[in-house]
């Protein structure tokens, strides 16, 4: 097998994985307590620790219970299955670094419909009630926490033994090659690819299943759903669904085409999206604040014009590279750089570079309206509390750290061209200041 170049540094590497061995797990159970049980209060939560020290947090840290992981089997088995038997386009990936090129089903809208048809369609014939899921949520976390650790371990195993493709390969450090992983494209069977169900069908998809028991939670408790809720999880769903309309090109980005199967992603994926990402529902459950309508539509606007600009981002770097920079941007013919670099077999490629539209304005303009929308789907829970805001924190430092990598990235594969979309396009994310 071939040995991959190191792309962090071992003690980036021991650092971030102590880090989320240690910090994320018991963060995420608390972080469900205080929306859960302390009213989104962090200072009651503190409180709570500093009367009952070491002793309390573990009592508040729910054990994964027999209905927690039989919850999460059934929705994976589900998941699983659509994955596989769904019909869909069969997508071509972008040339791997070894210069292979994955095949996909595209069939991550369909799965997405059927998903919540079926979670809305057995909760309204009775079948199941989705609130059952909030009422174990910290078990559910809990078991996820344990279960997403044992999945990295398989990850770890299938990478050195049966590796699905010649794009995989060992730093000869074990911690490193747990940590970030060891194969891009890892598939069980030919056909079933490992990447796109964690972070696709299980991790995004629980996003939207999530923000739908939560409303569904506030009903079954109150009778009644709030306008701040409702707003919450309407431009949650817009922003699931737009990840899933567009899911074929989002096997292009970074966490597809360049990070590996490993702890990071798949962990991440599997159990930081389901809790964090959907904490500001969590959140709203139990505090129905009611907007009113102009404030509500005003909210609502706001949110889905900024997941429309960064869908409209995505798409206008997809149409320019996929049609190779003949179609229209903002009307015009699109201004770009012809850039070459080396795969890692020698071969020489070239790319082009957007650099008018959106493009133009910044490298990574893209991250604003992300930005954006997770503030305009939080901010219906008022400023009470700062906690339901965690995830616009952590998105915005998530996008700036990822920003650099990017930009690291791309000097080293296109070297001078790099350097002249720079000069040409010399701010990285916010336009005139940074
Ligand atoms: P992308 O991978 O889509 O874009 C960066 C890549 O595009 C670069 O690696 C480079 O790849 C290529 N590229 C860079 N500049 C240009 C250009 N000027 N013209 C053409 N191609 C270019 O970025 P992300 O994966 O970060 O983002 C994808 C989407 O996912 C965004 O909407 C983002 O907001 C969202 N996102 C959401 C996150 C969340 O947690 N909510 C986290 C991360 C992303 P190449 O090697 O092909 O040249």
């Amino acid at each position: 097998m071939a040995e991959t170049k190191m792309v962090h540094a071992p003690l980036v590497t021991y650092v971030s994985m102590l880090s989320l061995l240690t910090l994320c797990p018991p963060f995420v159970i608390l972080l469900w307590y205080t929306m859960v049980h302390a009213d989104g209060s962090i200072s009651q939560t503190w409180d709570y620790l500093r009367q009952h020290g070491v002793q309390g947090f573990i009592n508040i840290w729910p054990k994964p219970t027999a209905i927690a992981w039989k919850i999460i089997a059934c929705y994976a088995a589900f998941e699983a299955a659509l994955q596989l038997l769904l019909p869909g386009k069969r997508v071509e990936g972008p040339i791997s670094p070894a210069g292979n090129r994955p095949v996909y089903k595209a069939n991550g809208l369909a799965a997405y419909a059927v998903t919540l048809i079926t979670y809305l369609s057995v909760w309204w014939f009775g079948i199941f009630n989705p609130a059952i899921v909030y009422d174990h949520l910290g078990e559910i976390f809990s078991a996820l926490i344990f279960g997403s650790f044992i999945f990295c371990i398989f990850l770890y195993i299938k990478g050195h033994v049966a590796p699905s493709s010649t794009d995989s390969g060992s730093s000869g450090n074990i911690i490193i090659d747990f940590y970030w992983g060891m194969e891009l494209y890892p598939r069980i069977g030919k056909n079933f690819d490992i990447k796109v169900f964690t972070n696709c069908r299980f991790g995004m998809m629980s996003w939207a299943v999530l923000a739908v028991t939560y409303c569904i939670k506030q009903y079954e408790a109150n009778g009644s759903v709030a306008d701040s809720i409702l707003v919450n999880t309407t431009l949650m769903l817009v922003y699931v669904t737009k990840f899933f309309w567009w899911e074929a090109g989002y096997w292009n980005t970074m966490d597809i085409a360049h990070d590996r199967a490993g702890f990071y992603i798949c962990w991440g994926c599997l159990v930081w999206v389901p809790s964090v990402y959907t904490s500001p529902g969590m959140y709203l459950v139990n505090h129905p604040v009611n907007l009113g309508i102009q404030l509500a539509l005003y909210i609502l606007v706001a949110g889905i014009l900024c997941i429309y600009i960064n869908y409209d981002c995505d798409r206008q770097r997809q149409e320019f590279r996929r049609t190779n920079g003949k179609c229209l941007v903002w009307g015009k013919a699109p201004s770009k750089i012809v850039a070459s670099y080396t795969t890692t077999s020698g071969e020489t490629k070239t790319s082009l570079l957007l650099t008018s539209g959106w493009w133009g304005l910044s490298r990574h303009f893209h991250y604003v309206p992300e930005i954006l929308a997770a503030f305009f789907w939080t901010v219906p829970a008022l400023f009470n509390h700062f906690l339901p805001y965690f995830y616009v924190l952590f998105l915005t430092i998530l996008l700036f750290d990822r920003a650099k990598r990017d930009d690291d990235r791309c000097r080293s594969k296109y070297g001078k061209y790099w350097k002249s979309y720079c000069e040409k396009v010399p701010f990285r994310i916010l336009p005139g200041i940074y």
